[in-house]
């Protein structure tokens, strides 16, 4: 195990692995901070309580997302609305990634997208991106073993045999570039759509990320 018995080693050593170089401000009413964080996959571990496929597939669809977004690898996370399933999963990775929250209206909710699949939108500039993993990458082997546990008719090994398939995939996901693992493209006067939390207000800290 590294980092802090977080990160397993097999994916630690993983040749693809991504990571996040993040800009925030650096205080609230702040300017922005000078100096970028580095948020890693065993941070997002801590935050989700667990390394999954779910938490992987989201990780190199937005790695794959931030790179057509940030061409200088640092990811404004002032500056990020994104519009995700309601995986318990792949929805925390999307919010600590963006910097977008659901009650700040900013992180949509919509049922239909698939494991991974977003839409991100740099709101400084309205580019927007749809991205979804590859057909190729799709994990039939854990699909199946979820439904046999959804289903009530299941072993108790069979608990272990989903987490087992689950690791296995994210190794897969972590072995090669996000670009390989995912498809986007970029959307063109996409209407973006109503939040899907009710009004209790708007994020207000970034408002002097550009004070003089
Ligand atoms: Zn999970």
């Amino acid at each position: 195990m590294a980092d802090n018995n977080i990160l397993p080693a097999w994916l630690a050593s993983a040749p693809y692995l991504p990571q996040f170089q993040v800009r925030d401000t650096r205080h609230k009413y702040g300017r922005y901070d000078p100096d970028p964080k580095i948020v890693t996959v065993a941070d997002l571990i801590r935050f989700h309580g667990h390394l999954c496929g779910g938490l992987m597939e989201a990780v190199v669809a937005l790695r794959a997302a931030f790179d057509a977004l940030f061409p200088d690898g640092v990811i404004d996370r002032t500056d990020l609305a994104v519009i995700s399933n309601n995986s318990a999963c792949g929805g925390d990775v999307a919010a600590y990634l963006t910097g977008a929250r659901a009650r700040f209206g900013s992180h949509i909710i919509n049922l239909s997208l698939t494991g991974g699949e977003s839409i991100v939108r740099r709101i400084s500039t309205g580019e927007t991106v749809h991205v979804f993993m590859h057909p190729d990458v799709y994990p039939h082997e854990v699909k199946a073993q979820m439904r046999k546990l959804q289903s009530g008719e299941f072993e108790p090994e069979d608990i272990d045999r989903f987490g087992e398939l689950q690791w296995a995939y994210a190794g897969r996901l972590a072995s090669q570039p996000a670009s390989a693992s995912t498809r986007i493209e970029f959307l063109e006067n996409y209407a973006w759509p109503e939040p899907t939390c009710d009004d209790l207000g708007r994020r207000t800290d970034n408002d002097f990320r550009n004070a003089a």
